[in-house]
């Protein structure tokens, strides 16, 4: 029966039992709650903006190319400044079984610090001090998250050069070079590579044990992309910053004499600290040329028996070189850190390949891309950087407008054709990342078996950077015939009309 309030008895009254305190049940905290507690409220969010920014890369596409795009962005972004907040991170991330993904410069590309299951996008940056400098016995501790560049201007005030140092050096950290692997940038062929410079790492491993690597198992976390832990601090070895740089440029009408210019400068006993070559349509967005097609510039420290400028010259001259004089050569070195990614400002999408091959099959290569380039009408650039005394790090590129689909596609489609060239003639892909672990079972066979066991081991819970270097999110297949079926499209659209 319903009854109004003032119904109620006194008896009634009496009968309800008195308020106890409410008991506080402990509200759950989020994922983001926790990154927070653990790294600040500034530097955890799971803002759209921050989510988005720590996502990409410069080599993202347009985005109809990301058919499941969600996927491709973080959930988390936590930005870290000491090795207890990275344990921190990886606990929540074994916790809620959320993929971490450790992030430098993201200047790798190919999908190297992207994600690609959400998860948390781990920011290393904030760790970039300098906390040791030995002069003595030659040596460097620092932060995984320093630019090179910053490393290079602090320790140069000391005497100091690490020599050598990728040339994206303004934004890529120490990190993430070796992540990379570090095996040819700017210093490599005369100083040796980064892994010949790494004395010691600490790691996070992705099981969360902190420990000091050295030795052979340094070389599992060279070219490892942050799939077994994150690095956060590195001993490396150093040496006396030479005083002067001299540099020598000349051009080329035919690509065969480039060619040969470069693979007999590279076996001079004088090595260079930067030799890079590069066609007329790169120069254009640098350092243009004026008569010649091809570009190569030679750097070497500018001291007594440390340049080879007489051997330079005769086997320039013997090859129809011509010296393109000081300024220009100048210039060439100046521009060192900009001149490969230039064209970028100058299209949507600078779609681009990396290979690392063998100095003597590198005009096998490019003659192959410049017949590429003329048959299917692709605008194709190239560049090629020395990175030891027999390999060169070849950097193919198309620039593309997202609208030009079967240009678009086919250009990817010539790209994995210089792929399968380049494993053919003993050449492999030089960054992984996501884009290129298709090609892990063809180029790196070996590294692959190495690589899953040691992910056994470091990261048993699999929280570590997924779907690279031990696992691809597709199969080699599939993507071969799609590629196959993009080139034959657009070479048969030559003869069919628009
Ligand atoms: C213009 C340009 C020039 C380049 N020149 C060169 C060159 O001369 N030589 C060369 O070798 N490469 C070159 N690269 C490629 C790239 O710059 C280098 O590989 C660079 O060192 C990557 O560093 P990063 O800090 O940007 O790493 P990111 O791109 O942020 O990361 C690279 C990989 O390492 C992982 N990672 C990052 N930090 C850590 C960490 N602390 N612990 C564990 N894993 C980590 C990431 O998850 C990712 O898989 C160039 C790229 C560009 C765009």
């Amino acid at each position: 029966m319903y009854r109004e309030v003032n119904d109620v008895t006194k008896t009634d009254v009496d009968k309800v039992p008195e308020p106890t305190p409410m008991e506080e049940t402990p509200k759950e905290m989020t994922v983001l709650d926790k990154l927070a507690a653990i790294v600040t409220e500034e530097r955890a969010s799971d803002s759209e903006l921050e989510r988005v920014v720590y996502s990409g890369d410069p080599s993202s596409l347009p985005q109809y190319h990301y058919r499941w795009k969600g996927k491709y962005l973080a959930d988390y972004v936590a930005r870290v400044e000491n090795v207890s907040e990275i344990e921190g991170v990886l606990k929540v991330a074994r916790e809620h079984n959320l993929p971490v993904i450790p992030r430098g410069g993201a200047s790798s590309c190919m999908g190297s610090s992207s994600p690609s299951r959400g998860g948390i996008s781990l920011d290393i940056k904030p760790m970039n001090k300098i906390l040791e400098i030995n002069k003595e016995e030659m040596f460097i501790r620092v932060e995984a998250g320093i630019t090179f560049e910053r490393l290079e201007d602090e320790i140069g005030k000391q005497g100091l050069t690490l020599g050598i140092y990728p040339s994206s050096a303004k934004s890529a950290v120490i990190g993430g070079w070796i992540a990379c692997g570090g095996r040819g940038g700017i210093g490599t062929p005369y100083y040796g590579s980064l892994r010949e410079h790494t004395l010691s790492l600490s790691v996070v491993g992705g099981d969360g044990a902190v420990q000091v690597v050295e030795g052979d198992e340094i070389d599992l976390f060279l070219h490892s992309y942050g799939i077994l832990g994150v690095i956060f601090e590195v001993k490396l070895q150093v040496h006396e910053i030479p005083s002067a740089y001299k540099t020598f440029s000349y051009e080329f009408d035919t690509l065969e004499n480039l060619c040969n210019a470069m693979v007999e400068v590279s076996r001079l006993e004088i090595k260079p600290l930067y030799l890079k070559i590069a066609d007329e349509e790169l120069q254009k967005y640098s350092n243009p040329i004026s008569s010649g097609k091809f570009v190569l510039s030679a750097t070497y420290i500018d001291a007594q028996n440390k340049v080879p400028s007489n051997e330079l010259n005769s086997i320039t001259e013997q090859l129809g070189g011509v010296n393109l004089g000081e300024e220009f050569s100048e210039k060439e070195w100046d521009l060192r850190y900009d001149a490969e990614f230039n064209p970028k400002e100058h299209t949507e999408t600078l779609m681009f390949q990396e290979l690392w091959v063998p100095i003597e099959k590198v005009y096998e290569m490019l003659s192959s891309y410049e017949s590429y380039r003329r048959s299917h009408r692709i605008p194709a650039l190239w560049f090629g950087m020395l990175g030891t005394p027999d390999a060169m790090r070849l950097e193919l590129m198309t620039m593309i407008n997202a609208d030009q689909y079967l240009k678009f596609i086919a250009s990817k489609g010539i790209l994995h054709k210089m792929v399968k060239k380049a494993i053919k003639v003993g050449g492999v892909p030089y960054t992984i990342g996501l884009q290129n672990s298709i090609y892990m079972t063809r180029a790196y066979p070996d590294r692959l078996v190495q690589m899953q066991e040691a992910k056994e081991k470091w990261d048993p819970e699999g929280i570590m950077n997924p779907d690279r270097v031990t696992s691809c999110l597709t199969s080699f297949r599939r993507i071969d015939v799609l590629f196959n079926l993009a080139t034959a499209f657009r070479r048969l659209s030559k003869y069919v009309g628009k």
